[in-house]
């Protein structure tokens, strides 16, 4: 059977989710799931690597052991010629084969050269073996699931979704609605997706709201008064007053052409963040004019709220005013 585990090994350096999913024992639980769990999850993994072009899929193994977590056990590190691990992976085994494979997040590599470990393979407590949630769990689990249905469908509907089904489903499934307990430490999947979905909501609305805001600011822009760098200074300052975060990345896909924006699972019209965009456009010419010294600290009380797309890293932020 020796060749089997050999054939393992060369699946996860060929990023080939078909023959693990061919080679892996099919009653065995590997890293707390089922076979199919653990498949279906590498295989989202390798695809995201494939999918990248940044990312050359010249994986190769390379032995180890781990430190801590079972420490002292061997696997591998997954490497490829830009020194970029996709993950470091333990493979206990008998005589005859692989008796559990998972991911190792503190481990010695024979690589002496890893410059950067991304993703990872995990999973959450739901999806893992025996795992039962409490009937408050339970009742969460509806709610999110049926918040995450809605959107879905409006998403298949209508391709993008408009302000008032944003804010309507917002009012509806907001953080601060107690049926959501997501700031809790615990990792359920419909918790993870619900999150996901809130915080691309929350970064289309509160975009949308600047690009009202943009629009005043084009105006002026097309005005006579832009003679002189005064007056440009000028304008740069009260819109870094009045829009602190036209200096921050747009965390969305913009696709002019098909008239779309994406935040990450969401789509809205490009036509609601245009000015916003414009306007970003506009500031980032001319911003050379500001020393960058003062563009990097504002005064405090211009304040930037930051835009993230997960809630959990993000729990401080209570003042944080819809103006909706
Ligand atoms: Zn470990």
């Amino acid at each position: 059977m020796k060749n089997r585990k050999i054939e393992i090994i060369t699946a996860f350096e060929n990023l080939d989710a078909n023959s693990l999913d061919i080679l892996l024992d099919e009653n065995r639980i590997y890293q707390d799931v089922p076979k199919s769990v653990f498949v279906g999850k590498i295989r989202d993994v390798f695809q995201e690597l494939k999918d990248d072009e940044f990312v050359i899929c010249d994986f190769k193994a390379f032995p180890g052991k781990c430190k801590q977590c079972s420490k002292g056990a061997s696997g591998y590190s997954f490497v490829n010629s830009q020194n970029s691990c996709y993950a470091h992976i333990i493979f206990e085994e008998n005589e005859e084969e692989f008796t559990d494979i998972y991911s190792c997040n503190d481990f010695c590599s024979s690589h002496s050269d890893i410059k950067e470990t991304f993703y990872g393979i995990y999973f959450d407590d739901d999806q893992k073996v025996d795992f039962m949630l409490s009937f408050d769990e339970l009742v969460e689990k509806e709610f999110c699931l049926r918040a995450i249905e809605e959107i879905k469908q409006e998403l298949i509907d209508k391709k993008v979704l408009s302000i008032d089904f944003m804010s309507t489903w917002w009012e509806k499934y907001d953080k601060d609605d107690d049926k959501i307990d997501i700031f809790n430490n615990i990792s359920y999947t419909f918790r993870r997706e619900i999150k996901g979905y809130l915080g691309s909501v929350r970064n289309a609305l509160y975009f949308i709201e600047l690009s009202r805001k943009a629009k005043f600011y084009l105006d002026l822009y097309q005005s006579k008064i832009f003679i002189d760098i005064e007056a440009k200074m000028m304008w740069l300052f009260a819109c870094l007053h009045d829009i602190p975060d036209i200096k921050l990345y747009l965390h969305a896909k913009v696709n002019e052409d098909e008239n779309l924006i994406t935040f990450s699972k969401i789509n809205v019209s490009f036509d609601l963040m245009k000015d916003y965009i414009q306007l970003q456009k506009v500031f980032n010419d001319w911003s050379y004019l500001i020393p960058y010294s003062v563009l990097m600290s504002l005064p405090h009380n211009w304040k930037t709220s930051l835009v993230v797309d997960d809630f959990s890293s993000n729990e401080d932020d209570d003042d944080y005013d819809f103006p909706f």
